[in-house]
């Protein structure tokens, strides 16, 4: 279930952070300086005590009759009195007898805090009061001396600089969360115009980028990365545009060739034989469009790539044979020798129907290619964690301005010799993407006027 208390916009989470660091630390540093001051007020007030017991005890004169007295008057302090302060000391014989005092207040202190003992807090008439009584010998007579100091006015200090630092406190965390809230703005806003423009950009649109001025690492990457998606969408969406043209191009020849002949047939009346030869052709058209329907499938499925392909160990020296031996006949048809060069099994990581489709388009293109009576040779061998194919023929060979184009789709060197030796132009792409999809490449090197070589590498197995 959602907390009705989590904040949504990433704004107000930046300025409540910002505000909770602020009065975490401010109350952390407020704490400190209130407690260490009220402690210092406090040892200030207990040194004054002993202060006082000491002064008056030194200023004692006992007479003959053992009574004491302050000859030279004692003043509790000669110090100047803040406000709500005052001193008070008494003198007293250990019978119970008050014998002197002094100060400027007389607080009235209860008996019971007239034992020598520690210092205590007493609360009296006059406001709390700190006090102590203590033991004082002079000559033989043995007195004892009690002190106290006011309170009141240490405390309202203390109280003052509470009020203080809680008003402080209060205008720092007020310009704190009003400047959290401006910096938060200020960092957020390109980011919300960054999702406004990217909103704006449809499929039509893919040629347009994130142009928004931004500072910041990280917003510059945020942007960067945006537009480089934009640019490989905006590859794709081409390519596929293209290649649906294209496609629909290459399904409309053939349709339009069946028509005219069907049509150019049913003109007239025809001989059997004439009829038949008409029904060659259309079945010739027929053939080319059915290839071509079982390529895009066969494109279609290596584009969804690893998630279609069951990979396996494939012995590719074998496959190779199969491949050879399936298309031995063509071969013979032109004369041309089949030399298959996998001594050793070469096993890879592979889809095997993929594989073996590959291969097949391969050793075909180095058959049509080539002129009667030539050699094409299929090498089988390992490479570093690789099990590589090389299709080697003796044809026309490619010419280099041709070379890195042959893999795209629809692609021929001579449109009209790839057209009637059947070709639909997706041979070398579907090795491509197969090849691709395996983790692996296909690279031709080739001399014109001597022969081509292809080179096809998938992952070994293990
Ligand atoms: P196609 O169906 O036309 O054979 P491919 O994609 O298989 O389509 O090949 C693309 C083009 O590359 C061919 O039309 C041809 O011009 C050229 N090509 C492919 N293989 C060879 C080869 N072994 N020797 C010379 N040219 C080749």
């Amino acid at each position: 279930m959602k907390s009705p208390f989590r904040v949504r916009t990433l704004r107000a989470r930046i300025a409540l952070w910002y505000g909770a660091i602020i009065t975490l630390s401010l109350l952390g540093y407020s704490l400190t300086v209130a407690i260490s001051f009220a402690r210092h007020v406090r040892s200030e007030l207990d040194r004054r005590v002993h202060e006082d017991i000491e002064l008056a005890a030194r200023a004692i004169v006992v007479d003959a009759s053992g009574s004491p007295s302050w000859p030279g008057g004692f003043l509790a302090k000669e110090i100047e009195e803040e406000e709500g302060g005052g001193h008070w000391v008494e003198v007293w014989n250990l019978t119970g007898t008050r014998l002197l005092t002094a100060g400027t207040f007389d607080p009235a202190l209860p008996d019971a805090v007239r034992t020598a003992g520690p210092l205590r807090t007493v609360v009296t008439h006059a406001g709390p009061v700190r006090t102590m009584t203590e033991t004082v010998h002079v000559g033989d007579a043995t007195f004892l001396v009690r002190a106290a100091v006011r309170e009141v006015g240490a405390r309202a200090q203390v109280r003052s600089l509470w009020t203080q630092l809680a008003m402080i406190s209060a205008a720092v965390l007020l310009v704190s969360g009003f400047g959290g809230i401006a910096i938060a703005h200020r960092l957020l806003w390109p980011l919300a115009r960054m999702a406004d423009r990217a909103r704006r950009i449809t499929a039509q649109e893919l040629h347009e980028r994130l142009n928004v001025d931004v500072t910041g690492e990280e917003l510059e990457s945020l942007r960067d990365a945006f537009n480089t998606t934009l640019a490989r969408l905006e590859a794709s969406f081409d390519q596929l545009r293209r290649f649906t043209a294209d496609a629909s191009h290459e399904i409309r020849t053939p349709l339009t060739a069946l028509r005219s002949v069907g049509e150019v047939a049913l003109r007239s009346a025809r001989s059997a034989d004439e009829y038949r030869e008409v029904i060659g052709t259309m079945l010739e058209e027929v053939d080319r469009l059915s290839r071509l329907a079982g390529e895009l499938l066969a494109i279609a499925r290596a584009e969804a790539g690893e998630a279609r392909f069951v990979f396996d160990a494939v012995d590719l020296s074998k496959l190779a044979r199969e491949v050879v031996g399936q298309l031995e006949v063509l071969a013979e048809e032109r004369e041309q020798r089949l030399v298959v060069d996998a001594p050793e099994p070469v096993v890879a990581r592979a889809d095997r129907l993929a594989l073996r489709q590959a291969l097949i388009n391969l050793v075909d293109n180095a058959i049509k290619y080539s002129p009667e009576r030539s050699q094409v040779t299929v090498t089988v061998r390992p490479g570093a964690h690789l099990a590589v194919v090389e299709v080697r023929d003796e044809g026309a060979g490619i010419p280099p301005e041709h070379a890195s184009r042959i893999f795209e789709r629809f692609y021929r060197i001579d449109p009209s010799r790839s057209h009637e030796l059947g070709g639909t132009g997706l041979g070398l792409s579907l090795v491509k993407l197969i090849a691709e999809a395996h983790g692996g490449r296909v690279e031709v090197e080739s001399v014109v006027g001597r022969g081509s070589m292809f080179r096809l590498s998938v992952p070994a197995a293990g």
